[in-house]
């Protein structure tokens, strides 16, 4: 008998952080065998991210109601949100996708088996329901995370105390401390009201099938079997899904829905031109936008480093002013011989993949810090907002492949003008120091990272763990789909 063809429904939240981890996912879902994949999303969505998927994945437009929500043309990803009085707009701007995607619902033959959907699009839990498809969700995060988020609403812990105060997050593994204002925005609110659409995504969150994770077991063993405990076992980490595309050339690495400010080869042979392990790469993903001043302390940690480095500038709003401190200071003269300033997009896979890539100052996304540790790359920590100081406590207290920068409060999305300076530039030159120096803890550091990045690899390939993790979910689904036949 011919092996069922099992149809998965893949719906990405709409912003790099979180496409790019599903776009990844989908590819490696489309090279198991008789297995079709669908992405569900909005048109400029699915221009962005065609290129660097291969042709049997198939995409469904959810035309994106900006005109109705009341966003500007072409506003059709949480990076092209013009200022946060926007953000109402696009949250009800996803919640409109339901209908969008009933209505084209016929057109998807044969119909789902299974739907991977975000977290945040919450609607995807009602969807599934009415059209009876198995769904799971994609939280674009560690299973520490998870568990993270998981105990804190369950306790509300951090009810009583002051904003500064240190508490531990009960029933982990490890002891984890945070304040409330390192909090993301579900225990620590921003001045723009998302309460009502995180509950929604809470609701949806319990409520899914399974969850699958961007991370692999050896990475977080014990949380990971804590997360199971919590999920009936239907946790499935099957990642890193950056590695998806294996020894594949430069350009995919690089582009990532977006094209490189820099060209590839350029960037490639500047990091030839250095020492093995020497070069500092600097870049705070795709949302984060520092405020002129902090972002010239940054620089100039940067600069008294004495290391080359690389710096990813997205200022955004602010061009002209950081360009004019770029010029003016004298800043840019000065570094002109070991400074590689990248003024918006950069092949960030691509440059922590070279061997001369020997430290990594990042705001701690998730995806970001994955693709440190597949490079085998320690990290200088600087969280921002969202789950990034979450991440830091994996990288700095649990992995122990990275130092943080001092970084003690998030600055949400948007409000980066209400604050002046928070880190100032020896503090980042010292991190730097700690994790590149010649000091006994940084060679630790970098031992440690450099053996995670081989388990990291290991674990996707044939006969690894997410390679496993990944035939059991097919499994399960399949069973799933041959019990409704
Ligand atoms: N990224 C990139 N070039 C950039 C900025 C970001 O390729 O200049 C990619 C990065 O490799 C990662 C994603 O965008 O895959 C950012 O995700 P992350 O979770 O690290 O941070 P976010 O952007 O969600 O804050």
């Amino acid at each position: 008998m011919a092996a069922k063809t099992l149809h998965f429904l893949l719906i990405p939240h709409i912003g790099p952080g979180h496409t790019i981890p599903m776009i990844d996912m989908a590819k490696l879902l489309a090279k198991q065998p008789n297995l079709t994949v669908t992405i569900a999303t909005t048109p400029l969505n699915a221009a962005r991210y065609a290129p660097t998927l291969p042709s049997p994945i198939r995409f469904l437009h959810l035309p994106f109601p900006t005109a109705e929500a009341g966003l500007p043309e072409g506003c059709e990803s949480t990076d092209q949100i013009p200022s946060t009085d926007f953000i109402p707009n696009f949250l009800a701007a996803i919640d409109m996708l339901q209908q969008k995607l009933e209505e084209r619902y016929e057109t998807l033959n044969p119909p789902p088996n299974c739907i991977i959907s975000d977290k945040y699009m919450s609607w995807t839990g009602d969807f599934a329901d009415k059209y009876h498809i198995p769904r799971i969700m994609f939280d674009g995060m560690s299973c520490f995370n998870e568990l993270c988020y998981n105990n804190l609403y369950a306790s509300k812990v951090f009810d009583e105390m002051s904003e500064s105060e240190p508490f531990v997050v009960p029933g982990l593994p490890d002891k984890i401390e945070l304040t409330r204002n390192q909090l993301p925005p579900e225990f620590n609110p921003s001045s723009v009201d998302t309460s009502g659409f995180r509950q929604r995504a809470r609701d949806a969150e319990v409520r899914a099938y399974g969850v699958v994770i961007n991370s692999f077991e050896e990475l977080e063993c014990e949380y990971v079997s804590e997360y199971k405990k919590l999920r009936g076992g239907k946790v499935w980490c099957i990642g890193p899904l950056s590695l998806c595309d294996g020894n594949n050339d430069d350009s995919v690495k690089s582009r990532r829905g977006n094209v490189a400010a820099i060209d590839e080869r350029q960037c490639v042979k500047w990091l030839d031109s250095h020492e093995p392990g020497s070069v500092v790469y600097a870049c705070f993903g795709s949302l984060v936008r520092l405020n002129t001043p902090q972002l010239i302390e940054l620089g100039l940690g940067l600069e008294a480093s004495n290391r080359p480095f690389i710096w990813v500038v997205k200022s955004v709003h602010r061009e002209k002013e950081v360009e004019e401190w770029l010029a003016e200071s004298g800043f840019e003269e000065r570094v002109k011989d070991r400074g590689l300033i990248i003024r918006g997009w950069a092949p960030q896979v691509l440059i922590l993949s070279h061997p001369s890539v020997g430290g990594f100052l990042t705001h701690c996304g998730w995806n970001s810090t994955l693709e440190s540790v597949c490079s085998g790359v320690p990290m200088i920590t600087w969280p921002q907002f969202a789950e990034q100081f979450i991440n830091e406590k994996l990288v700095v207290q649990v992995l122990g492949i990275g130092f943080g920068v001092g970084a003690d409060s998030v600055v949400h999305v948007g409000e980066e003008d209400r604050f002046g300076v928070k880190v100032k530039s020896e503090s980042v030159t010292k991190a730097i120091e700690r994790v590149m120096g010649d000091g006994v803890e940084g060679a630790e550091t970098r031992e440690r990272a450099k053996e995670l990045g081989i388990i990291a690899r290991n674990a996707i390939n044939e006969g690894g763990s997410s390679h496993l993790n990944l035939t059991l979910l097919i499994q399960d689904i399949m069973h799933l789909a041959n019990a409704s036949c």
